[in-house]
């Protein structure tokens, strides 16, 4: 059985997109691997199909793809570097391919913006040359997440666990059977594939990442990326706190506000193509984070809980998603990246909260019902708007689905494997504009100036 994990789906990576910068860097970085003999090659082309080739030029993946070439890798890639590299090919004619100088014409990236491959919506076809013969071929899927498929292989999908599992239900009866927790359950699962010092430093890692960039981001002012010239507003609107809860006419609770602020925040921060956890894409990514934060700083709940309840709930729920619908924008809509982050989110504070195994599945459930539909249509092609305001929205929603699970004991009509399946099945229906394309919503109903 597939196993999806925790430390799969949450990376550190760059924005603004994890199907759209994250994939394909890892994409062009696996074609390059692929070469016999890359110090032979003198052209590399590449052809971008379906969404890809429709908003890729306003999120990274021009630049990513030259990155990738070079051997860099999300992880690791100075994001700043990264932001320049495809204008950088231009100007000199040239790129390298795993340090070996090839020659490089913008006509050598292709964008096939309506015909889509098969597999998937975000497809890339590789091709290096030796002069005029070609010596190696490859097509690579950016099926989101981060996550890359070639034509015939699933890549980085894990098998061998303790406890593998398929659906909500089948992690519930794990979890209850071993008297035990989901974040319980997915640690074993984890350490079964990565050894127990490893998952710890790195889900301690991911924490540390997801709070540097929320505080990152509530510090930066200006003005993102792109034509569209939308302002920061994160630091504005920390600052606007700070005073409110310091005037003398008290605001009252302002935690809402704050939680919204910091999806701003991780949002703006990955629009600027900076350093950004996938949680589980980078356009759902200031959800998570924004949630965990809400509940460290408002909710007393610590770092090492975070690291540990709270990602590992919210990786255990997100597994399910990946396996049986999509996390990705391009294949199932923004109900695919916002709902499905929004879903982990809700699991992950009704554990650290207290919650029992039910009234976890029972928040996720709940967080996905009402994101159901939720179609991408990115203004521009750029993942600002509505993508940024949506991830505040998304992560009020978690905690109200939070706060409603733990009113009840657990108990509902709709599961959430019914939720996912619909989920799954609505983003089948749904028409190619509204799936990362920018050709329908408010892509098309907004007036660019
Ligand atoms: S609308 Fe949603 S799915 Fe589409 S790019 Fe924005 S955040 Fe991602």
């Amino acid at each position: 059985m597939a196993y999806v994990g925790t430390l799969d789906l949450f990376t550190i990576g760059i924005g603004p997109s994890s199907s759209h910068t994250v994939g394909p860097m890892r994409a062009s970085r696996a074609f390059a691997l692929e070469i016999p003999k890359p110090e032979i090659v003198t052209r590399i082309q590449i052809t971008l199909y379906g969404s890809l080739a429709a908003t890729g030029a306003g999120h990274g993946t021009t630049n990513a793809l030259v990155a990738g070439l070079a051997g860099q890798r999300p992880e690791e890639c100075n994001p700043a570097e990264v932001l320049t590299l495809f204008e950088k090919a231009k100007a000199s004619g040239e790129i390298s391919l795993l340090g070996h100088k090839v020659s490089f014409a913008e006509s050598d990236l292709l964008f096939e913006r309506k015909e889509r491959l098969d597999k998937h919506s975000n497809g890339m076809r590789f091709k290096a040359f030796a002069g005029d013969q070609l010596v190696h071929t490859a097509v690579f899927f950016s099926v989101g997440g981060g996550f890359i498929e070639s034509e015939t292989e699933v890549i980085e999908i894990r098998k061998d666990v303790p406890f593998p599992y398929q659906s909500a239900v089948e992690l519930l009866i794990h979890a209850n059977s071993q008297n035990s927790t989901m974040a319980e359950i997915a640690y074993r699962n984890e350490v079964a594939i990565h050894g127990e010092e490893s998952v710890n430093a790195r889900l301690i890692a991911i924490w540390s990442a997801m709070k540097a960039c929320i505080e990152s981001g509530l510090n930066v002012d200006g003005t993102l990326p792109g034509y569209l010239n939308v302002s920061r507003r994160a630091q504005g609107m920390a600052k606007r706190l700070e005073e409110m809860s310091q005037s003398e006419n008290a605001a009252g609770d302002l935690t809402a506000e704050w939680l919204q602020a910091f999806a701003i925040a991780v949002n703006e921060e990955n629009a600027a193509g900076m350093r950004v956890v996938t949680a589980p894409t980078n356009g759902a990514a200031g959800i998570i984070p924004a949630v965990a934060y809400f509940a460290n700083k408002f909710r007393g709940i610590s770092d090492e809980k975070i690291a540990r309840d709270y990602l590992l709930t919210c990786g255990a729920i997100g597994a399910l998603y990946k396996l049986n619908a999509s996390i990705s924008g391009a294949e199932a809509g923004c109900q695919g990246e916002v709902g499905s982050a929004c879903s982990m989110a809700a699991a992950g504070i009704t554990a650290v909260l207290g919650g029992t195994n039910e009234q976890i599945e029972n928040a996720a459930e709940i967080a996905m019902e009402h994101n159901l539909g939720l179609t991408c249509d990115p203004v521009g092609g750029f993942v600002q708007l509505p993508c940024i305001e949506r991830n505040a929205i998304a992560a009020g929603t978690a905690v109200a689905a939070m706060r409603l699970a733990l009113l009840g004991d657990g108990e509902h009509k709709i599961s959430l494997d019914t939720v996912i399946e619909t989920m799954r099945q609505t983003g089948v229906d749904m028409s190619t504009k509204y799936k990362e394309t920018s050709m329908g919503g408010l892509a098309v109903n907004v007036v660019e100036c």
